[in-house]
């Protein structure tokens, strides 16, 4: 079979510059335009997705073609709209209909300053986005388009930065769309919030989230050869601190060789079958020797998704934030909410899992190690211990509400964690915003889960970019929430959702 080793990267995707016009100016206004428009995309130039002018668009045909043409690539990701001169919106209703693909409305001007001795009427003639792109709101808006309109001119780095986070997210949603999701075993028996309606998953996010019997993987698990483990051995040895007992020849060195054996059968069964994200089951390991540790972290940390007892959703958001976060320093990890420091006023939230966080998390070399895990009636896993870098941080949950899907965020910050000697995890210390008591409630009242995704690459833009995108809820805990206005946004949020969706 051939293998398919996943694309985590944001090179190989395009978005489309489009200016509108109309016949009306002439052919030398028109030049201009084209002239001026180029100008303007590449500005644009050194942001992260290539992004590719296309010829103005005068009429109504030009621009349904070029939707048409958009939703059929799949390397482009979305398309950015700009109105230079004025493009009776009229001749954007089928165009902007048929669109399957992000939009971002950029509302900006050829120019900085305005040359005001010498501004005669040719130059308003020319320059008239601020009624042109007001004509275009005004269709989008009465189509009920989705869309980010950014405003200003691209030489100022905070429209830069708004684009970019636009194109992080459209790469997000690209990568969901195509995105396959292989679940060893079922999900924890008894829990509710990582059930979800799959089917309305594959409509809703392009993800198809399907089950595979564990000892599928542990066929694969079985083929790894000799000098393959040693290969991944020494990659170990390389990479990370190894505890004095796994190295060869040491008593329990057989573990590690046991978890490399689980890394390559994972790693060839994902990429035999194209997949993208993944979950297990400690519950449901079959032959498996030990519960997938060390192999899961390093997938995740290549860009793979991951939820932990069946969580496909979080599985899914891991995918989406490795994808976003291309590029940047810092990464994505499934992350559970612990246990707390509750010292009044010095409240932190201790999070870690079982065994599966992602090394992405830290700079710092991993250990690894060996450690006995008190669940699953399994030999003793190998795992990578760290703590999470200090700083800035976002997590992500998603729940299944029966009529849609929510996603509840919180911006947190990493914070310098005390020695933990005895905690044999990898593991993330954080003080969320705006407080503890108020983020835990709110989380609580969104019936949030307790698995999320952690990401220190994107912020919470690029997050609010993709609900946009994906026209799913997304309520937001940050350094503004207070606990009643959250109330009335999710009391709010209720009606909206059912209305927006219709019958
Ligand atoms: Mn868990």
């Amino acid at each position: 079979m051939t293998r398919q080793p996943l694309v985590t990267s944001l090179d190989q995707y395009e978005v489309w510059f489009v200016t509108g016009s109309q016949n009306l100016y002439g052919e030398e206004t028109l030049r201009q335009v084209a002239e001026q428009s180029q100008a303007v995309a590449e500005g644009l130039a050194g942001l992260p997705v290539t992004v590719v002018w296309k010829p103005v668009l005068k009429d109504s045909d030009a621009i349904r073609r070029l939707a048409l043409e958009v939703n059929a690539r799949d390397d482009v990701i979305g398309v950015i709209a700009w109105m230079h001169t004025f493009s009776p919106a009229k001749m954007w209703i089928s165009g902007l209909d048929a669109l399957r693909k992000p939009l971002l409305h950029l509302h900006t001007q050829a120019n900085v300053e305005l040359p005001w001795a010498d501004i005669d009427f040719d130059f308003m003639n020319l320059n008239q986005a601020a009624h042109g792109d007001r004509e275009f709101g005004y269709i989008q808006t009465r189509l009920g388009v989705a869309r980010k309109t950014v405003v200003g001119h691209v030489s100022n780095p905070t429209v830069l930065q708004q684009v970019e986070d636009w194109e992080r997210a459209a790469a997000g949603w690209a990568a969901a769309r195509t995105l396959k999701l292989a679940r060893f075993g079922d999900n924890m028996r008894f829990v509710a919030v990582t059930e979800g309606d799959k089917t309305e998953a594959e409509l809703r996010f392009g993800v198809q989230v399907n089950t595979w019997g564990v000892n599928d993987l542990v066929a694969a698990v079985e083929a790894a050869t000799d000098a393959d483990i040693d290969a991944l051995v020494d990659v170990y040895l390389d990479s990370y601190d190894v505890a004095d007992e796994l190295l060869p020849g040491a008593e329990r060195h057989q573990s590690l060789r046991d978890g490399a054996a689980i890394e390559l059968g994972l790693r060839s069964f994902l990429e035999e079958g194209g997949f993208g994200a993944f979950t297990t089951s400690f519950e449901d390991l079959g032959a498996l020797k030990q519960l997938p540790g060390l192999a899961v972290q390093r997938l995740m940390a290549e860009g793979y998704g991951f939820g932990a007892e069946g969580d496909w959703k979080t599985a899914i958001l891991v995918r989406v934030a490795n994808v976003m976060g291309a590029g940047l320093p810092g990464g994505a990890s499934l992350m559970e909410d612990y246990t707390y420091d509750l010292v009044p006023g010095a409240e932190r939230i201790l999070g870690a899992h079982m065994l599966e966080v992602s090394p992405s998390l830290t700079t710092a070399k991993p250990r690894l190690e060996v450690h006995a895990l008190g669940i699953g009636g399994k030999d003793d896993p190998v795992r990578l211990v760290f703590t999470a870098d200090p700083g800035p941080a976002l997590v992500v949950a998603m729940s299944d509400m029966r009529d849609r899907f929510r996603l509840v965020a919180n911006v947190v910050t990493n914070v310098e964690a005390p020695d933990l000697p005895n905690l044999p995890v990898g593991r993330a210390v954080w003080e969320p915003a705006p407080d503890f008591a108020t983020s835990a409630a709110c989380w609580l009242a969104a019936g949030a889960a307790h698995h999320t995704v952690m990401t220190t690459a994107v912020g919470i833009e690029v997050f609010r970019d993709f609900a946009e995108i994906a026209g799913t809820e997304l309520v937001v805990i940050d350094e503004d929430t207070t606990v009643r206005s959250f109330q009335r946004e999710l009391r709010w949020n209720q009606a909206y959702y059912r209305l927006a969706q219709g019958l």
